[in-house]
């Protein structure tokens, strides 16, 4: 489960300044002193636990109090405030082209998870009503090719390929070509990932760049490899100029140091998060709901998001009715359990939900082959 590890450890640092009515520098100090040692364990770069430590602890001990908060809320509230900055206070969205297509290069390492997310990205930008063309230009992996047409088919999306034995600067330009003449609006071209950063593949990156000149360069990195991603993330950006981050497997990432420091270390924002092997598994990468969830104050608004997307609400509204007048059925409460397993599994679920407390969550099994049983 996502930032689980220093979730739990900072509801604990916090747990000892509850119920103190007035705080001294040294309850301050001493909270601090633990954050700090929380984002250390979480894999977060060490000039950026500093720097945060530094504000946070300005802030806690000059400010005046809010009359409506206790002293240990106010502490909660400034830590929640800043790591919303580090994280880049507000969503980055994409660069949009004025001229369609907007063209969007993908590019990181190999096994960040960056054809998959380029599968995700073409199915979230169709469900906003967007024609988008994914062009596979990764010509060194066996099987790279296979694997983005495998892809397009799965979510209805054209796959533009000239198979490998043609540059892969020349397939990304006859991509964008082919782009406008079937009058897509977006271009994702997936490029090769290599194991390590090596020239060879920073110059034929260049390459690319120099002749399609995208509006978004987006680096995907895996969440899981904490400060590793950060040192990936400042080399391709050295390289390329990058645009934009995407985080993937952030439902494996427990630490969360690579959410935390790639906005601060690069100046480059995180734009999207991977949380999941499934395509739908895409979220906008929002800061505000991040902190929360580091927090443990939970999410209710990716909450409600899910739900949308998962839910259908006529449907929803009629059953609300077959309720009331007692006509629900063993089918109506099968066809509920499905539509809430869309959402993904139980215990991801009330991590997003308000009050609850994940450290306490972090013991709770729930058995998905329960509810299985039940539908059975
Ligand atoms: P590439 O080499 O960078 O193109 O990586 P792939 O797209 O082939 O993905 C590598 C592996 O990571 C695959 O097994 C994916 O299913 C898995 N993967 C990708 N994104 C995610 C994610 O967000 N969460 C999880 N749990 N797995 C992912």
């Amino acid at each position: 489960m996502a930032f689980e590890g220093l979730s739990s450890k900072l509801q604990e640092a916090f747990k000892k300044l509850k119920g103190k009515g007035k705080l001294t520098e040294k309850d301050v100090k001493d909270a601090m002193r633990e954050v700090k040692l929380a984002l250390l364990e979480a894999d977060v770069n060490y000039k950026v636990v500093k720097d945060f430590i530094n504000t946070v602890s300005e802030r806690s001990v000059g400010q005046e109090v809010m009359e409506s908060l206790t002293p240990a809320q106010h502490v909660i509230k400034i830590v929640n405030e800043e790591l919303v900055t580090l994280m880049g206070k507000t969503e980055s969205k994409l660069n949009v082209s004025s001229m369609p297509p907007t063209i969007i290069m993908f590019v990181g390492l190999q096994g960040a998870g960056k054809t998959t997310m380029t599968g995700k990205l073409a199915l979230y930008l169709k469900k906003h009503n967007k024609k988008p063309l994914l062009v596979a230009a990764d010509v060194y992996r066996p099987a790279a090719i296979k694997q983005l047409q495998v892809l397009g088919n799965q979510i209805d999306v054209p796959v533009f390929s000239l198979g490998d034995k043609v540059s892969p600067v020349d397939i990304a330009k006859a991509g964008v070509e082919n782009a406008k003449k079937i009058g897509a609006d977006y271009v994702i071209i997936d490029t090769a990932g290599r194991l390590h950063i090596d020239e060879q593949l920073m110059d034929e990156l260049k390459n690319i760049k120099e002749a399609i000149n995208p509006n978004d360069i987006m680096l995907v990195v895996d969440a899981m490899t904490g400060q590793d991603a950060v040192n990936v993330a400042e080399q391709f950006n050295a390289s390329l100029d990058i645009t934009g981050v995407i985080l993937t497997k952030l439902d494996g990432d427990t630490r969360g140091g690579a959410a935390l420091s790639i906005r601060a270390v690069t100046g480059k924002p995180i734009k999207f998060a991977g949380v999941g092997e499934k395509l739908s598994d895409l979220e906008v990468f929002h800061p505000d709901r991040m902190a929360s969830r580091i927090l443990g104050m939970g999410d209710i608004l990716s909450l409600i998001e899910k739900a949308q997307e998962s839910i259908d609400e006529k449907q929803a509204l009629e059953m609300q009715k077959k309720l009331m007048t007692q006509q629900f059925t063993l089918d109506d409460f099968l066809s509920q359990m499905q539509q809430m397993k869309k959402m993904g599994p139980l215990k991801d679920i009330l991590k997003m939900v308000p009050g609850l407390d994940s450290a306490k969550l972090g013991d709770l099994e729930v058995d998905e082959r329960e509810i299985a049983r039940t539908e059975q």
